[in-house]
C-alpha cells in the first residue's frame, strides 16, 4: 500500500508522488512514516530523507517539517536535492567557503551560526552524494 506525498519548498511545488515509507532524522532521531501512521507532525533535521516510490530515492533535505494524516503525508523543506541532482563541486565550495569564515572567529561581522549551518547543509549533500 502506498499514500500520497507532496513536497514543498519555497520556491513552490518540487514534487507530487506516492510512497509505500518515508524516513527521515528529527531531532529524536531516525523515523520511518508507514501506511496508516496515526497523525504526526515530525520536526527535520539537515539530513538524508529515503522513499520507496517506483524505486528506493535519495534525498538531501536541510530541515524542515513533516505532516503526516489520513495517509497524506506533507512535506516542507527549505532546499531539498534528488541525490541525482546533488552538484558535489558546488557543495564543496560551499564547504569550504563555510570552513574559512568559521576559522575567522574574532571577526565579529561573520555570523557563526549561519556559518555552522551553511556547513552541516554543504557535508550532508556530500555524504549522501557519496553513497552514506
Ligand atoms: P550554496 O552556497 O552552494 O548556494 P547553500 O547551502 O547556501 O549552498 P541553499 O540555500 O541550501 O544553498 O539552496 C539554494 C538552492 O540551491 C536550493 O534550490 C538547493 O536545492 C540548491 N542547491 C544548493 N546546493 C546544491 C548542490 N550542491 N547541488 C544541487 N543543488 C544545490
Amino acid at each position: 500500500m502506498k499514500f500520497d506525498v507532496t513536497i514543498n519548498t519555497p520556491q513552490g511545488l518540487y514534487k507530487q508522488t506516492k510512497a509505500s515509507i518515508v524516513n527521515v532524522v528529527s531531532p529524536d532521531g531516525q523515523r520511518g512514516i508507514l501506511p496508516n501512521h496515526m497523525p504526526i507532525v515530525v520536526s527535520l533535521t539537515v539530513s538524508k530523507m529515503t522513499m520507496d516510490e517506483e524505486e528506493r530515492e535519495t534525498y538531501a533535505i536541510s530541515g524542515g517539517v513533516l505532516y503526516f494524516r489520513n495517509n497524506r503525508c506533507t512535506i516542507l523543506v527549505p532546499a531539498i536535492e534528488n541525490v541525482r541532482d546533488i552538484d558535489l563541486e558546488r557543495a564543496e565550495k560551499a564547504r569550504e567557503r563555510a570552513e574559512e569564515r568559521l576559522r575567522q572567529v574574532n571577526d565579529e561581522h561573520i555570523d557563526m551560526v549561519r556559518a555552522q549551518v551553511s556547513l552541516q547543509r554543504a557535508i550532508n549533500r556530500i555524504s549522501i552524494k557519496n553513497g552514506r
